[in-house]
């Protein structure tokens, strides 16, 4: 029996409220095969504002120590450091155990509705790589400012960091079916490398490493038109490696076409340990009143026990990891629990206990 010990953080806003619902889809595939244990452990901004800490070095070692961690969302509008910017640990969980590669998947279930005209036969289903660690994220906490006058941020790109993110897309891509558009493997590197000598090391180390793999087709692109392809043809993409920043715009970005941020699921993944959780924030608009979408969150489950699966080579997490997302597909395809933001009216409750009942 494979047996698996997960670190649980639920945090703020409807951080706790979607955990709650992929918790119980957790529970109801472990079975004599698979083996789910858990134990919660506490970050975030409320608790900083309580105690001063926002990621207790206990919450650090059971991280640590379990197998993989699952993680809601953390980050409230009105509980901010004194130099005015987010209480986020989990951007301090991807550097203190390397969570270098930020995986998200955007892709379109069949039923959901996108808000772009979707040509019959086509579909949207592509997976970005968000260099985790460097880039213009790694200035945070530090930079400088002048007074009221004047403030400084640095974007860093190493060789170094970009080589193993580029690798992990390559990788990644090997094993998907290509493009919906055209069956194409291909990797598109997202950059502004027209512009600064950062991005333009970024786009050298990517073509350096696509020449590793001639039967993958490569190609580069601007991040402006980017956002701007990714709107009119986005089925013509497979896999995308970009820098954290403009990572972090362009995955809000996808998941607008997909049906929104509570639509998508994400992993950061290191070569040691992994966390999973739902693209979104802690959505304080929508907080306490039950209507968050948990199926980013629990599709984000699903990724973790893909990840538990490949890495122990076990049939046992990756069957799992298929029926949760198959159940998933099954409830979106019937339209009966959808919450408002894919137009439905269901509370978040409700498509937990849909998504329960579809896996049995
Ligand atoms: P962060 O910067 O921490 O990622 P954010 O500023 O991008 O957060 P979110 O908290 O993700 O903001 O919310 C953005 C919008 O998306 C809000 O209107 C919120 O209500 C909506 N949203 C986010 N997650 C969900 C969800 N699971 N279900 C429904 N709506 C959501």
């Amino acid at each position: 029996m494979s047996q698996y010990r997960i670190a649980v953080i639920g945090g703020d806003g409807i951080g706790p409220e979607v955990m709650a619902e992929a918790l119980k889809v957790l529970r109801a595939v472990s079975g004599p095969s698979l083996s789910l244990s858990w134990e919660e452990a506490e970050a975030g901004a409320a608790l900083w504002a309580r105690t001063g800490d926002d990621l207790p070095k206990e919450t650090l070692a059971l991280c640590q120590a379990t197998d993989v961690i699952l993680f809601g969302a953390t980050g409230l509008p009105n509980i901010r450091y004194p130099d005015g910017t987010e209480i986020a640990p989990q951007i301090t969980l991807r550097l203190v155990l390397d969570l270098y590669a930020g995986v998200r998947p955007i892709r379109l279930s069949p039923g959901v509705p996108s808000p772009l005209a979707v040509p019959p036969g086509r579909t949207i289903d592509y997976v970005i790589f968000r260099e985790n660690t460097e880039g213009l994220f790694a200035s945070r906490g530090g930079g400088a400012r002048v007074g009221d006058s004047m403030a400084v941020d640095s974007l860093v790109i190493t060789r170094s960091g970009t080589e193993r993110i580029v690798r992990r897309a390559f990788e990644w891509c090997q094993k998907r079916a290509g493009a919906p558009a055209d069956g194409v493997r291909r990797v598109t590197c997202v950059d502004k490398a027209n512009m600064f000598r950062s991005y333009a090391l970024f786009r050298q180390v990517f073509q350096e490493v696509a020449r590793e793999h001639p039967g993958i087709d490569a190609e580069c692109a601007y991040v402006d038109a980017m956002s701007m392809y990714l709107t009119q043809s986005p089925w013509r993409y497979d896999v995308i490696v970009v820098e954290n920043m403009f990572g972090d715009i362009l995955s809000d970005l996808g998941a607008a076409t997909v049906g929104g941020l509570g639509m998508a699921p994400s992993g950061d993944i290191g070569d040691r340990w992994a966390l999973f959780q739902p693209c979104h924030g802690t959505a304080p608009d929508i907080v306490g009143k039950g209507i968050a979408n948990p199926l980013a969150m629990i599709l984000s489950a699903a990724m973790m026990l893909r990840w538990l699966g490949e890495r122990r080579a076990d049939a046992a997490a990756t069957l799992a990891a298929e029926r949760i997302e198959r159940a998933v597909s099954t409830v979106l395809a019937a339209g009966t629990a959808r919450t408002r933001d894919i137009r439905g009216t269901a509370t978040t409750r409700e498509v937990g206990q849909a998504v329960l009942e579809a896996l049995s």
